[in-house]
């Protein structure tokens, strides 16, 4: 996975972030079906020049013309769905609190949120509520010069056509089929193949590969692949061919954008990516794909073309996507103070000597705020990326990490909002303290986590790096989020100026055992184990914590009118057994140890009260929380002179997901206003 995700895992550290924040940015913008749709703020624009504002600005255009492409490799049908639905949508004469049309408008909203009409997460199709009686009966009442017909084709047959796709729950049932045993291309409803079987793909793939190339192209990315007179063969997404209408208008903006880059490195890898949408040669993609990774100093950056191939089921062709984005200043420095002092941390761990590094270096990844995101990143979007993609490019000229700051604040604010905390957390105390401490005090828990925690210690000669099995990732998390821990109590940080308050920590390490001892678990189903890594690792840290501590009553589990909460009653002896386990994490690591490993893993890790975990899923379930997140975009607005010059860049954040979807459909639609 290049690209992180808001996964069950990720959310966890998000799930119960109180922030009592009184300023008046409504966060919340749409609910619908399983979906909440939130808006993002882009904290710093002003502070950019007024190029690279104008930069930005085309970035974005260059951005949304994207869109139509990734609804059409979701589904062959879905551009004309969308198209049809928002006709009826916006002419519909009728009573709009009619059951029927509240259903096709629930659905309307599904289809814009997942690009198409299959679940932008399971893959499964949609099952509208509406009827279709009801559709046949607004399909009929539009206009005809309305109808997105396919060339030739009567309103009888489009009817036909759509009903049968929208309503006939066997047909295109699921959009990415990943189930063994079945032809993956022809049970797969995506629009990546036409006309041909997975064994035809792969005969063809395999007879243009070049054997052992130690730098081979990405084959299939930028292709669907078609039978033509009884051959195989790739329609190729490039300007002229497949998409070219969009891919016209993206390189129309990419060109403007050209004139206002920060840098002579940025106009050569612009112009690489122009060359290769042009060509579609995946070779000049490589070449753009190096420059990019290699210019590390930018202040504004994007991504824009085909990139993330899980969509595909065979795994080559890229899903259109764009994100614009700007370097977090504020950010950045937290991450470049720790790394600058890596070696004092290392050196003051509470770990055992032999298994300290004595030169360590810090990462320092860079934090980004998006300006725009697009095609696969809209409106679900990652939190984190790193690219690219092609193993060889990240091996020989590395690779950008970036995580993006204002997407998971605008998560930690709406969390804040959705009554978890009230729910759960011990009293006032707790809630108030994480209102006024978590925002930062998980993001430094991030920062030590990533920089240096997974960064720290060392094996001991002739140790493989892999003794520890199976068990191997949960305790290389837990090592990671220990060091973060211990260190974030530490005096070190009010003397490097990265907390103000000594009490910053606690918050953190309220959080962390609540959700570790309780609300993680609103994510496993009733009955079974805790199995992934990170879900592991923070039950691990809580669970010995707790046993460990309990002859101190460190921490307590406290009944109050039939419901569990946690309380903390010694944070000074809470950090002193971190460290504890730090020291022995570490010793585990650094000896191999595999059996100690698999004990605590087994003891402490994989099981779940029974009792408290239905109790902990009943109320969770009583707050009604939207299981899935995404975004609309801010609204940019280019400001221009009596020449047409661009004076001013301006943001604007009040536009609603309705508003939007129709906005993009009206101006941004290439592959769809040709018909
Ligand atoms: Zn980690």
């Amino acid at each position: 996975m290049k690209k992180i995700y808001l996964t069950a895992a990720v959310a966890a550290a998000f799930s119960l972030n109180t922030m009592a924040q009184s300023n008046s940015f409504d966060y919340n913008v749409d609910r619908f079906a399983d979906i909440q749709v939130l808006r993002y703020k882009v904290p710093g624009l002003d502070g950019l020049s007024l190029d690279q504002k104008r930069y930005v600005y085309y970035l974005s255009e260059a951005a949304l013309y994207g869109r139509d492409i990734l609804f059409d490799q979701h589904g062959k049908y879905n551009l004309q769905i969308r198209q049809v639905l928002e006709a009826i949508y916006q002419n519909y004469k009728g009573n709009k609190n009619d059951k029927e049309f509240l259903a096709l408008e629930k659905y309307l909203k599904q289809v814009w949120f997942a690009n198409g009409i299959h679940h932008h997460y399971s893959t499964d199709k949609f099952t509208p509520e509406f009827s279709q009686k009801f559709f046949v009966k607004q399909v009929r009442a539009l206009n005809k010069k309305s109808l997105p017909l396919a060339k030739g084709e009567s309103v009888d047959k489009f009817i036909a056509t759509i009903s049968k796709v929208i309503f006939d729950p066997a047909y295109m049932a699921k959009r990415v089929n990943q189930a063994a045993g079945c032809d993956l291309v022809l049970t797969s409803a995506n629009n990546l193949y036409e006309g041909v079987t997975q064994k035809e793909v792969e005969d063809y793939y395999n007879s243009v590969k070049v054997a052992n190339d130690p730098t081979p192209i990405s084959y299939g990315l930028n292709a669907k692949v078609v039978k033509k007179n009884g051959k195989v063969v790739e329609q190729v997404y490039k300007v002229g061919g497949l998409y070219g209408e969009a891919i016209e208008k993206i390189v129309y903006n990419l060109n403007k954008a050209l004139q206002y880059a920060e840098s002579d490195k940025q106009r050569t890898y612009i112009r690489a990516l122009i060359d290769y949408y042009t060509t579609g040669d995946l070779k000049k993609f490589d070449e753009y794909s190096i420059l990019w990774a290699e210019d590390t100093n930018c202040v504004v950056d994007f991504i824009n073309g085909f990139i993330e191939s899980y969509d595909d089921p065979l795994g080559m062709t890229g899903a259109w996507e764009s994100i614009v984005n700007f370097k977090n200043q504020e950010a950045s420095h937290r991450t470049q103070v720790i790394s600058e002092n890596a070696q004092w941390f290392e050196d003051n761990s509470p770990v055992d000597a032999r298994f300290k590094k004595k030169e360590v270096k810090g990462v320092s990844a860079k934090v980004i705020t998006a300006a725009i995101l697009a095609g696969d990143a809209y409106p679900a979007t990652p939190i984190g990326i790193n690219l690219p993609n092609a193993d060889w490019i990240r091996a020989s000229h590395g690779s950008k990490s970036v995580t993006i700051e204002n997407i998971t604040d605008a998560y930690d604010e709406v969390a804040s909002g959705n009554g978890l905390n009230d729910e759960f957390a011990y009293s006032k105390a707790e809630c108030d303290l994480m209102a006024k401490h978590l925002t930062l005090a998980d993001k430094l828990h991030t920062d030590l986590h990533e920089c240096l925690g997974h960064g720290s210690g060392q094996l001991l000669p002739g140790v493989d790096p892999n003794a520890l099995l199976e068990h191997g990732s949960t305790l290389e998390e837990t090592r990671a989020d220990l060091f973060a821990l211990y260190y974030m109590a530490d005096a070190k940080m009010l003397e490097l100026g990265i907390f103000k308050d000594a009490e910053t920590y606690k918050a953190e390490y309220y959080k962390y055992i609540m959700n570790g001892l309780m609300t993680q678990n609103t994510r496993i189903e009733l009955g079974k184990d805790i199995e992934e890594a990170h879900m592991r690792n923070r039950k691990l840290i809580s669970e010995w914590c707790y046993q460990k501590g309990k002859k101190d009553n460190v921490i307590e589990y406290v009944k109050r009118d039939g419901k569990t909460y946690i309380r903390i009653n010694d944070y000074v002896k809470l950090r002193v057994l971190f460290g504890d386990l730090l020291a022995e994490v570490q010793r585990i690591k650094s000896e191999g140890d595999y059996q100690a490993g698999k004990k605590l893993v087994e003891d402490y890790a994989v099981k779940i009260d029974r009792a408290l975990h239905k109790e902990v899923l009943d109320r969770y379930k009583a707050l009604d929380i939207a299981p899935y997140k995404g975004f609309v975009n801010p609204v940019y607005t280019a400001v221009k002179d009596a020449e047409g010059n661009i004076t001013d860049v301006t943001i604007s954040y009040d536009e609603s997901y309705v508003d939007q979807m129709l906005r993009y459909s009206r101006t941004y639609s290439p592959l769809t206003s040709k018909k």
